[in-house]
């Protein structure tokens, strides 16, 4: 699940266009970026489902972390704070939020292997709904993201675009077609490889 991310970040793009794509895309991954180095740490983990190669969606992800609902919420509002100085309070809310909604779509696909409080203290039941169980129905709805978010940002960019003419139009398609075909493309690659 990067491509989804990604889908939902251009949708938001669409309605807050003053905030950076570049701080939304990293915003949308943010908690799956903290994840790599704390993977390399050996603190948090992610190996394949037993019985299965861990090819798209057949993972167990131990991110105790950065994907545990009260991190993921801490991480959220840091990162928000920090956009909010040089951007202001309304782009720092809605980056926080787009980190957040991270974990939220996470929720959808993960077997249930994201605990409630960081590095599962409590031990409290784990949470996913586990869509990834049906790779096919997820990548269709990963799919969905990615044309709806693009969607969403060129009908957005070209009526702004339109007032400086045929070319800002242009470059509104442009930009609308290099998020459709670069989201096709990360799910294609997370689909083959895995
Ligand atoms: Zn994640």
């Amino acid at each position: 699940m990067i491509a989804g991310h990604y889908g939902l970040a251009a949708a938001v793009k669409g309605k807050e266009i003053r905030t950076p794509l570049w701080a939304l895309m990293l915003a949308t991954v943010w908690l799956d970026v903290l994840f790599v180095p704390l993977v390399l740490a050996g603190v948090e983990s992610i190996a394949p489902v037993p019985g299965t190669n861990g090819g798209y969606g057949q993972v167990i992800i131990h991110a105790d972390y950065t994907h545990s609902l009260v991190g993921a919420l801490v991480l959220a509002i840091v990162f928000g704070a920090v956009a909010a100085i040089p951007w202001g309070r309304r782009v720092g809310t809605v980056l926080g939020a787009v980190v957040f909604s991270h974990w939220l779509l996470d929720l959808v696909v993960h077997r249930a292997d994201m605990p409630l409080l960081p590095g599962d203290l409590g031990n409290f039941p784990r949470l996913g709904f586990g869509l990834w169980r049906l790779p096919a129905a997820a990548a269709i709805v990963e799919l969905a993201l990615v044309a709806i978010g693009a969607w969403l940002y060129l009908r957005a960019a070209s009526s702004v675009a339109a007032a400086s003419g045929p070319i800002g139009a242009r470059r509104a398609a442009l930009l609308a077609g290099t998020i459709l075909a670069a989201g096709v493309f990360t799910l294609a690659v997370d689909v083959l490889i895995g």
